[in-house]
């Protein structure tokens, strides 16, 4: 593996039963990059990010973070190796704070985290800046999917997976919150965006690939992908 690489799968294959849902992927995140990973319902999106995540061992292949091998380690080992999943539907805890909800990102931590790294995450979330006494219920939908991802920024991960960040919110939520991406990115975080509004997560990617039932059906840079109209109509749809 390059030293540039921060994931690598090597002919991954994953499923819930008799069948593989995963036919075998290679894919590849490289240090400070975002990279989009697209596809139709149903293309194995989510279960890819179950495999990184730890809640789905996968039936073969190889997971390399870091050029360690973590494939098939429980949740929290994936997380000592970097991983930390921002998963689809936010689990806020309403009750609580967003402050609260932010700083439970950090619980597997031995260290507290200091002040100013709480700090320097908020710098790129003002909305929550203004809002961290507030009862975490009270956001709108924009807001708690970014307080999700703050919370994941406090685990210090290596690579970030988001699940879908988009779902259900309003264009412009949705425009403030990809710029937000594109930001951490330009701050030297690497991201994998899971997501089905392909034209969105192209805006702001480096570099992509299109699942279409389980397998890796195109890959390149978001322009390429981009332009490919054929493509983009063939697998992804209204993109
Ligand atoms: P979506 O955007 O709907 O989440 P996706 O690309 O994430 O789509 P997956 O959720 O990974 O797709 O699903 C891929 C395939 O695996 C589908 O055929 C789905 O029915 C199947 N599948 C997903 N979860 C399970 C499960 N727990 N048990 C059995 N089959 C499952």
């Amino acid at each position: 593996p390059g030293a540039m690489d921060t994931l690598i799968t090597r002919d991954l294959r994953a499923g819930y039963g008799a069948a593989d849902v995963l036919q075998g992927l290679n894919i590849r995140v490289r240090r400070g990059e975002l990279v989009a990973l697209l596809g139709a319902n149903g293309a194995g999106k989510s279960t890819f990010l179950k495999v990184l995540s730890g809640l789905l061992a996968p039936s073969s292949g190889q997971v390399l973070m870091n050029d360690a091998y973590v494939q098939g380690l429980a949740p929290h080992r994936m997380v000592e190796h970097g991983l930390a999943l921002v998963p689809e539907g936010r689990q806020v805890f309403p009750e609580l704070t967003v402050a609260q909800n932010i700083e439970l990102g950090a619980y597997r931590r031995k260290a507290r985290p200091a002040p100013e790294e709480l700090e320097s995450i908020l710098r790129r979330f003002p909305r929550l800046r203004d809002r961290l006494d507030t009862p975490a219920g009270l956001l709108s939908g924009g807001e708690q999917q970014m307080m999700a991802i703050a919370r994941g920024l406090m685990a210090s991960p290596k690579l970030l997976l988001l699940d879908e960040p988009s779902l259900g919110l309003a264009p412009a939520m949705t425009e403030e919150l990809y710029r937000i991406l594109a930001e951490l990115r330009d701050d030297g975080i690497t991201i994998l965006l899971v997501d089905q509004m392909a034209t969105l997560a192209l805006a702001v990617a480096d570099r992509g690939y299109v699942l279409e039932q389980g397998r890796v059906v195109a890959e390149g840079s978001a322009e390429e992908l981009r332009r490919d109209t054929a493509l983009i109509e063939a697998y992804l749809g209204q993109g």
